[in-house]
């Protein structure tokens, strides 16, 4: 049975600040981190931001290791005998401690539906389980967002702060919305408007940023097949991942089709305008 002079149990962040703190008054007492997971502690606020930007994996980690903590991974401790100062993990090991902390954390509470389904969101292996399988079943999704400027409130760096964002995050098209008042809302009543002129430059600046996010999507896209649905006189079509593009005339309107896309837009102005498209097949007609 191994012995230390502290066990912590859980292998989060709590547990790396422990070993740290312990540290700086103990540097050489014996530490042994017991978590379940199979990873070392690390920062999990990137898992729902940073990481979806393209922050890499390589910096969520705590280094928690280099500290002389023993970590025992992908254990958990399933019992305590306080009197005997002993914690045993699932798979029957032993641990025999001086002092003991618990940092297990929180758990979700578990829906009664969905099952396997449902990914309750807290873990590196969820984190990649969703964007595994957002990559599998929808690799050429898109991704669009509303964003409404100037409601009151919004200072210059809440703005700066959606500008910062935007054009790395994995959206592919923005619907702007600058904020005007309406008589009997709520919104109306409240304080700290924003001027006109300052709501119209942030709109102008936002379609700027999501005509960028649209031409980078729609390079993207180049090269694929894709269903869609004619509109207007035939010419238009709607892809299932959003795409407008047009084809050449001979379609009626309201008909299945499959498109390959040909090039990348031009016009970034009019993103409803696409380049020349080709339609290859006809679908369920
Ligand atoms: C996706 C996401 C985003 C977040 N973003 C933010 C943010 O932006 N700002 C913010 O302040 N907070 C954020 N949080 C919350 C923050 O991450 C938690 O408050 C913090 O992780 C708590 O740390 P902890 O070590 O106490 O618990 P946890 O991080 O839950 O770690 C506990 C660990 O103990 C393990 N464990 C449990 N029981 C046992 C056992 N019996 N034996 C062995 N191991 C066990 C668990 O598997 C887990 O690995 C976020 C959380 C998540 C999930």
């Amino acid at each position: 049975m191994a012995s230390y002079r502290y066990l912590i149990v859980g292998g989060g962040l709590t547990a790396d600040g422990a070993c740290k703190g312990i540290r700086e008054v103990d540097k050489d007492g014996s530490i042994a981190v017991v978590g379940e997971e199979p990873h070392p502690p690390y920062l999990r606020p990137p898992l729902s931001k940073g990481l979806w930007k393209g922050d890499p994996e390589s910096d969520i980690w705590r280094g928690t290791g280099d500290l002389g903590v023993d970590l025992v991974l992908s254990r958990r401790i399933v019992s305590l005998d306080l009197w005997a100062h002993e914690a045993t993990d699932d798979r029957g090991e032993t641990y025999g401690y001086e002092r003991v902390l618990f940092a297990t954390g929180g758990r979700p509470r578990r829906l009664p539906v969905g099952g396997d389904d449902v990914i309750y969101y807290r873990t590196l292996d969820d984190y990649r389980r969703l964007v595994d399988g957002i990559h599998a079943r929808l690799p050429h999704a898109s991704i669009g967002s509303d964003m409404i400027v100037g409601f009151p409130g919004e200072t210059d760096g809440d703005f700066a702060a959606n500008v910062a964002y935007l054009p790395a995050s994995p959206l592919t098209h923005l619907h702007v919305f600058p904020y005007s008042d309406r008589p009997g809302t709520e919104a109306t009543g409240m304080r700290n408007k924003v001027h006109g002129s300052v709501i119209r430059d942030r709109g102008i600046e936002l379609r700027r940023i999501g005509s960028d996010l649209s031409a980078r999507f729609r390079a993207s896209q180049v090269g694929t097949v894709r269903p869609g649905l004619t509109l207007e006189d035939g010419t238009l079509v709607v892809t299932d991942n959003y795409l407008k593009v047009r084809v050449a005339p001979g379609l009626r309107r309201n008909e299945r089709v499959s498109v390959r896309l040909t090039s990348p837009a031009e016009g970034l102005l009019q993103p409803s305008i696409a380049d020349s498209c080709e339609p290859t097949a006809s679908g369920d007609r």
